[in-house]
């Protein structure tokens, strides 16, 4: 069997990297011209890495990037409101969560891939369903031909639009900011995490490993599509906030901080047809609240390859592997959505209100939702689709 992939972003490239677990050809077909990765770092969560170990694919990211056993939520001033640990959800669940740049998690997908496997400068347009599978075109005139077609192409994705049409994207009203940078600060330790919570205005600041952080900042505007500051205004926007917040954003390039509206879409029911699905953002696009857009697109990677493994009918493994995502991600947009109103709340009392649920919720609610959320619920693969 020989899988097209379009989008060499980290759905794509762990589609690649299962599906070659499972002996399935995969061709990665990606737009760019090079590998650079958009978006600077994220937490790559628990259940990312265990679902992976389910193929026997051991993700070489502890040395890459930073272990972060807790996270800390903090008023904008800097003091601590609640320390959320996850350490022992971690050795419960046989791996942390890391904290990594996107261009090392990238690398090391890559060590799992064949140097063939990814085809750079390819932009697809469309596709089209014959007898003998399926066929991808792309802006320079080339095609590629495949049994099945994965639309691991983000956001914008144009297998999405070729099979559902035109979407208007949902769009919350807040504008992100992201950066890595090299920075010490005395208290940034190792393996720090902390989200900083104003009022309609929130800030992240990671250790990511050698010398270096990656922070993001949150804020409600008018027009977060349109946002066209700078650094100076992103600046004054902390005005008065912890000094490690203040000092790492003056300690960034301008021309190394990205900016791009929280935005996701209504859940999607149906991700394919035939010999056509999505994977990761093209499928269900979330808010980062949840921190778990990235794991969210290895999970379905990895239940992809479960299921088109050996595979008697291809079709019906795709709906296979829709069927058994779909409840999972919907937790997760949902989630990530409702999480994100709460974060974002600019009044006073709400925001305080917020800041007090923080402090006092349960310990043993937060271990739930978190242990929740982190497992991955790996089934064996043989009792889904092989058409017995
Ligand atoms: C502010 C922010 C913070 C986040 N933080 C986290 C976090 O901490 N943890 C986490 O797990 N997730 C996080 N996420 C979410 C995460 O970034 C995404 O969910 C994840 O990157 C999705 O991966 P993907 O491969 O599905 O899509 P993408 O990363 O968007 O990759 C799609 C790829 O397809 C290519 N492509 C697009 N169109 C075409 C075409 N026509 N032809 C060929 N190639 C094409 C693109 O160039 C790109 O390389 C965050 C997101 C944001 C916005």
């Amino acid at each position: 069997m020989k899988a097209i992939i379009i989008g060499a972003g980290i759905g794509g490239l762990a589609a690649a990297a299962s599906l070659r677990q499972v002996g399935v050809d995969a061709e990665v077909y990606e737009r760019a011209g090079e590998l650079r990765p958009a978006g600077s770092a994220l937490s790559l969560s628990i259940n990312a890495r265990t679902a992976l170990r389910t193929l026997g694919i051991e993700l070489d990211v502890e040395r890459r990037g930073s272990v972060y056993h807790r996270l800390d939520f903090r008023t904008a001033r800097g003091r601590r409101i609640r320390r959320v640990p996850f350490g022992h959800i971690g050795e419960r669940l046989g791996a942390q969560n890391v904290a990594i740049h996107r261009a090392d998690l990238q690398q090391a997908l890559l060590e799992h891939l064949d140097a063939t496997a990814v085809r750079l400068g390819a932009t697809a347009t469309g596709f089209q369903v014959d007898a003998d599978g399926v066929r991808v075109d792309f802006a320079a005139g080339g095609v590629a031909r495949g049994d099945v077609l994965i639309g691991a192409d983000g956001f914008h994705s144009v297998i999405r639009r070729q099979l559902v049409g035109p979407e208007e994207a949902r769009e919350p009203g807040y504008v992100c900011w992201l950066a890595t940078v090299p920075f010490r600060h005395p208290t940034v330790t190792d393996g720090y995490c902390a989200h900083y919570w104003g009022r309609g205005q929130r800030f992240g600041l990671v250790d990511i490993g050698g010398g270096r952080i990656y922070w993001w900042g949150t804020r409600n505007v008018p027009d977060a599509r349109g946002w066209a500051g700078g650094k100076d205004e992103i600046l004054r926007a902390y005005a008065g906030w912890a000094p490690e917040v203040r000092a790492a954003i003056a300690a960034t390039p301008a021309a190394a901080i990205i900016s791009v509206p929280a935005q996701d879409r209504p859940f999607l029911e149906q991700w394919g047809t035939g010999p056509v699905t999505l994977l990761g953002d093209a499928a269900h696009p979330m808010l980062p609240s949840l921190a778990q857009g990235a794991a969210q697109a290895v999970e379905d990677a990895v239940v992809l390859a479960h299921h088109l493994g050996d595979a008697a009918d291809a079709d019906r493994a795709l709906r296979g592997y829709e069927a058994e995502r779909r409840e999972r991600a919907r937790l997760m947009v949902d989630g990530s959505f409702a999480l994100s109103r709460v974060e974002q709340l600019d009044r006073p009392v709400a925001s305080l209100l917020r800041n007090l649920y923080m402090r006092f919720v349960p310990r043993s609610v937060l271990d739930g939702r978190n242990e929740a959320a982190m497992t991955f619920d790996a089934r064996p693969p043989a009792v889904h689709d092989h058409g017995h």
